[in-house]
């Protein structure tokens, strides 16, 4: 065997093959082997002693260093990779895919190209980007699909919807449903995935009208303009045009059991549907707008009922739901509070440091969510369905040594000072019981015992490939 640089001893290890005590033996950048307690010897042994270890987390849905549209004249971004990341490697997310946005007049080489160079040197994280296809794009833009799957970027956002109101004017957001079949055709080909922003447009457009027409401008309407109707129209629309175009579909911020439904319907047929949902979904309801923070925990669609929780959580547990996200889009409070009306609320999370360690808490020692299931909604089925598989989101020889260690002793009411982002977290306040506490880059530990070790050169672009059989039909 190669000389191990790197041996984490006495935890709790959970591989696909299943979970159990055994020495992780880290070469270089790779995990070398996984082999009988106290086997392995190296320059380096962590002794983990009472934790667990599991993959490196992917957050599959960030905005970083995103122009704010929400409101347009104020002319401000959220935080870059430099800032955002270094909350990530605290709470043990090692990877995280955000966006390059192809509007008209800009070809999708180009768009990938100046989001990679922001990013260069920039994250303590590796990375990838969906691409990001809005507006009336022309349609020779659609040529250039094939051509991003090969160069590593084998994932297409759309939205069907103008998610924020008519007013003031903003960038188009929606593609019509004859680009997005146009879409979904060329990914099908090529072995891509769609990732859909799945609400009905016209139900939304027509709520904020309504709304204004009324004089009612209170921000907790959000969840009757994000209707659960609305996600049930676009959910189903979606998938029938996948069906008919062989497209794979992966929706982002499932929020409502309608969602939910739609996406096991669709995977019971045999059809490459995944759902994923946000922490702050499955935590938070309609009601919480109504507290003085409230708008803290809003992203688009909507916060929504007890009723849509219970299945958000009933499929992270069991099945039905892949992936756990953030919608990462890190501000101030001030920003993020700054609008409480419908018209002006900052869509957007921030939690991405808080996602491993919320699923541990509110999922495995709350709910009974198994410790292959957490590494699956966490990290695993995130790699699948993104063709991060299996360089990342596994523990097995030969893929990265992106591994995080949770210790389940530690129970806490979280403080603003557990966050390394921003001036606040929506998650201050909230009672944990286990947490990340070491997180290991490519063999590099990048944190442990609360100090940060990595830098922003660590991160790097990551080629993205989707195995066949993810997109043949629901994998995991
Ligand atoms: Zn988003």
């Amino acid at each position: 065997m190669a000389m191990l640089d790197l041996v984490i001893r006495g935890a709790e290890v959970v591989t696909s093959q299943g979970v159990g005590k055994w020495d992780v033996g880290v070469a270089g950048e790779h995990i070398a082997t996984v082999a009988l307690p106290d086997s392995l010897e190296a320059g380096r042994v962590i002794d983990a002693s009472g934790k667990i270890l599991v993959p490196g987390g992917i957050e599959p849905h960030t905005h970083l260093a995103h122009f704010i549209s929400m409101q347009p004249e104020a002319n401000e971004y959220t935080l870059g990779p430099e800032e955002d990341t270094r909350g990530m490697v605290f709470g043990g997310t090692t990877t995280h895919v955000d966006f390059c946005f192809v509007r008209p007049g800009l070809a999708i080489a180009a768009a990938i190209e100046s989001r990679a160079e922001r990013w260069k040197g920039n994250s303590y994280a590796d990375y990838s980007f969906h691409v990001a296809l809005q507006g009336q794009l022309a349609l020779p833009v659609f040529d250039q699909i094939p051509e991003a799957i090969s160069a590593g970027f084998p994932s297409f956002k759309v939205f069907t919807v103008e998610v924020l109101p008519p007013h003031p004017k903003r960038h188009p957001y929606r593609l019509d449903f004859g680009r997005i079949k146009l879409a979904m055709e060329n990914v099908a080909k090529h072995a891509g995935i769609m990732v859909v922003h799945a609400e009905d447009h016209d139900l939304v457009q027509f709520m904020y009208e309504k709304f204004r027409a009324d004089k009612r401008t209170e921000g907790w309407l959000l969840s009757e303009v994000h209707s659960k109707l609305s996600e049930k129209l676009a959910f189903h629309r979606t998938i029938q045009l996948a069906a008919a175009t062989g497209a794979g579909v992966y929706f982002v911020h499932t929020s409502a059991k309608e969602g939910v439904e739609a996406v096991q319907a669709a995977r019971a047929q045999g059809l490459p549907i995944y759902a994923e949902t946000l922490h702050h979904y499955a935590c938070f309801n309609q009601e919480d707008y109504k507290t003085p923070r409230g708008f803290c925990y809003h992203t688009y669609p909507s916060l929504k009922l007890p009723e849509d929780q219970a299945a958000l959580w009933d499929g992270l547990v069991k099945d039905g739901v892949s992936t756990t996200a953030t919608d990462e889009f890190p501000t101030s409070l001030e920003l993020k509070l700054r609008g409480q009306e419908l018209e002006n609320v900052t869509g957007g999370n921030l939690g991405a440091e808080a996602r491993m360690g919320i699923v541990w808490s509110e999922g495995v020692v709350k709910r009974g969510m198994s410790l292959q299931r957490f590494a699956d909604v966490t990290s695993t089925n995130a790699a699948r369905i993104l063709g991060l598989y299996p360089k990342k989101g596994v523990i097995a020889p030969g893929s990265d040594a992106d591994l995080v260690l949770i210790d389940p002793a530690i129970a806490k009411t979280l403080r603003k000072e557990d966050f390394h982002v921003s001036d606040y977290s929506p998650w201050e306040n909230w009672p944990v019981r286990g947490w990340p506490v070491t997180t290991i880059l490519r063999g590099k530990v990048v944190v442990e015992n609360g100090k940060l070790l990595g830098s922003t050169s660590d991160g790097k672009l990551v080629p993205r490939k989707i195995s066949p059989e993810v997109l043949r039909k629901a994998a995991c």
